[in-house]
């Protein structure tokens, strides 16, 4: 049970990056338009060195939890710059999260996105409406864990979340931004989503592809 979950969060990671990798360009663009335009290569390479690592043999990784782990250290050393810290912090805590856990239900999935937003959060000290990647972050937790009292599960469950990640990016169009390298671009950055809230929209998506998908094949 606890090495299926460890599976599926591997496939998770695979499915993160390889939607990350399609939308490259977008991110980066939009990133150019009040920041370094650095979004997207920064991204696909931290979760390419992810995916490498996660598929190396022997490594062990036989839970959720220590999946996790590993995705925070190898993102950090190889994101670096500023995304790099925000999603180790992030990963972690999620691993914390997730210590004891066997199963990836709805529960789960939730208790693995306030771990994810808390880290971010801790890490990059910003606020909702701070215009950064924790106004797609935050609603989406919060929806999760609405979804999770209201019993859902499944596509349902993460149809909610995204629905609130979503929103929240859109609204980080009339936002400006207060955080990182596109503050100092001040009212120059209203009227275009921060790209880091539009990562995080593909990110959850792919986790819900992957969370939801039936089974993997076992690999032997
Ligand atoms: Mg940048």
């Amino acid at each position: 049970m606890a090495e299926s979950a460890a599976r599926r969060l591997v496939m998770m990671f695979e499915r993160i990056s390889e939607a990350i990798d399609a939308s490259q360009d977008r991110l980066s663009e939009l990133d150019g338009i009040i920041g370094d335009a650095d979004h997207g290569i920064t991204m696909a390479l931290g979760f390419h060195s992810v995916c490498a690592e996660l598929g190396r043999p022997g490594l062990g990784l036989s839970t959720a939890s220590t999946v996790l782990d590993k995705a925070a250290t190898t993102f950090l050393e190889a994101a670096g710059a500023s995304t790099g810290p925000l999603y180790a912090s992030a990963f972690r805590r999620a691993s914390e999260k997730l210590a004891g856990v066997e199963r990836l239900d709805a529960a789960a999935a939730t208790a693995m996105l306030q771990g994810i937003a808390a880290g971010i959060g801790e890490r990059g000290k910003a606020q909702r409406g701070d215009k950064t990647m924790l106004d797609a972050w935050i609603p989406a937790t919060e929806a999760g864990i609405r979804a999770v009292d209201r019993g859902l599960e499944g596509q349902a469950y993460w149809q909610q979340v995204i629905a609130a990640a979503e929103l929240g990016a859109n609204a980080t169009r009339s936002m400006v931004a207060m955080k990182g390298r596109a503050a100092r671009a001040g009212q120059r950055s209203l009227g275009h989503i921060d790209p880091g809230a539009a990562s995080t929209v593909i990110i959850l998506r792919a986790m819900a592809e992957a969370l939801t998908e039936d089974a993997p094949a076992d690999p032997t």
